[in-house]
């Protein structure tokens, strides 16, 4: 069985260096991002290997490009199921809640770093520097700018990294649960 689109990917097409084994769980980020904000209705017809939302008329999944076989043998294709297991909505959870703590904590570092400028500025500024007006200035576009570049473009990019991995791995651990150990006994 070729099953070459659930292969990891060899070709770079990541973001911010890091490469997923798994590019459609990419693809389906934001989706599951609504679906975890509860935007969309949890019911439906999903991928029965990835999980991604299939319209009525949709023979292949079109994140990952499984074949949704509705009936016929096993073998054509998976079972479209109706829900999103919930270990699946965790691992993009897990993903999405990595990034935002590493833009919020990068901001964060950005504001105290302009806060201690604030007070160097007003304990040793020389000359006009040390003007409380100077230290303002500093206190909140610098803070703006520190905040912008630690949480937006530094904290974004370690976040997305960061979650991008961890999401992968629980996203492996489940399919080894799911199908790795395909066990005899039905417990
Ligand atoms: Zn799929």
């Amino acid at each position: 069985m070729a099953r070459t689109h659930l292969e990891p990917a060899a070709e770079p097409e990541g973001t911010a260096g890091y490469v997923s084994p798994y590019p459609y769980l990419e693809r389906l980020q934001e989706k599951m991002e609504e679906r975890l904000a509860r935007k969309v209705p949890s019911r439906g017809r999903f991928c029965g290997f990835c999980y991604g939302r299939l319209r009525e008329d949709d023979e292949c999944c079109p994140f990952c490009g499984t074949p949704a076989a509705d009936d016929g043998p096993p073998a054509a294709g998976r079972r479209p199921v109706e829900e999103i297991p919930q270990p699946v909505l965790r691992a993009y959870q897990a993903r999405q809640k990595t990034e935002a703590r590493w833009v919020h904590g990068g901001a964060f570092v950005g504001l105290i770093i302009a806060s201690v400028l604030f007070i160097v500025l007003e304990l040793w500024g020389p000359g006009p520097l040390g003007h409380p007006a100077a230290g303002f200035v500093v206190l909140i576009f610098g803070g703006y700018l520190l905040a912008q570049l630690f949480g937006t473009v530094i904290g974004a990019q370690i976040g997305y990294r960061a979650g991008a991995k961890r999401r992968d791995e629980l996203w492996g651990r489940f399919l080894a649960e799911r199908d790795g150990g395909r066990r005899e006994d039905p417990a």
